[in-house]
């Protein structure tokens, strides 16, 4: 069985985005509104000769406020049935409180997990935007998905930890 690769986030961070790059395809529905991809949404990817599945979860991570108990379980037993688990936030807003919900669950699944800081669109901003999330101790990379800048880290690092 392939491994399973789930992105996760706030809504309108680019996890969309990012699925429909890494799988070359426009399976998932990208627009500038919140909630607009209601499923989760699985694609094989075959890259750099290894192969994962994608998993774009709007669908369930969207769902509301991680504080909820039931949403935060479900998404706790989601990422249980994962194998690796990459996190996007917005560069451009920094850190908020919710991404440190995320950002909690995800590191207790136990799992290999990847930070990418997106929206980072003037490259000489990379340090600055990552700054924020250096406090985590965990893999961070930064990213502008709209200039398709960072995917390739991001690919090495899936590739790297299946
Ligand atoms: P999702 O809700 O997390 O799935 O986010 P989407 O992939 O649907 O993207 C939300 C919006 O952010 C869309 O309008 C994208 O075009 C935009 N977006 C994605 N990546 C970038 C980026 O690197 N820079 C900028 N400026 N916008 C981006
Ligand atoms: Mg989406």
């Amino acid at each position: 069985f392939a491994s399973k690769v789930a992105i996760i986030g706030r809504p309108n961070v680019g996890k969309s985005t990012l699925f429909n790059i890494v799988t070359e395809t426009r399976k998932a529905v990208v627009k500038d509104q919140a909630g607009v991809t209601r499923d989760i949404i699985i694609e094989p990817v075959d890259i750099w000769g290894k192969q994962f599945d994608l998993i774009d979860t709007g669908g369930i991570t969207e769902a509301g406020d991680l504080f909820s108990k039931l949403i935060k379980e479900q998404v706790t037993e989601f990422l249980h049935s994962v194998d690796l688990i990459v996190a996007v936030m917005d560069g451009r807003v920094g850190l908020v409180p919710e991404d440190r919900d995320i950002i909690r669950v995800a590191k207790q699944a136990g799992k290999p997990f990847l930070l990418v800081i997106n929206k980072v669109d003037k490259a000489q901003e990379e340090e600055i935007a990552k700054a924020d999330f250096y406090e985590f101790g965990v893999d961070i990379v930064s990213a502008s998905f709209e200039q398709r800048r960072g995917v390739g880290d991001i690919i090495e690092w899936i590739t790297k930890n299946i």
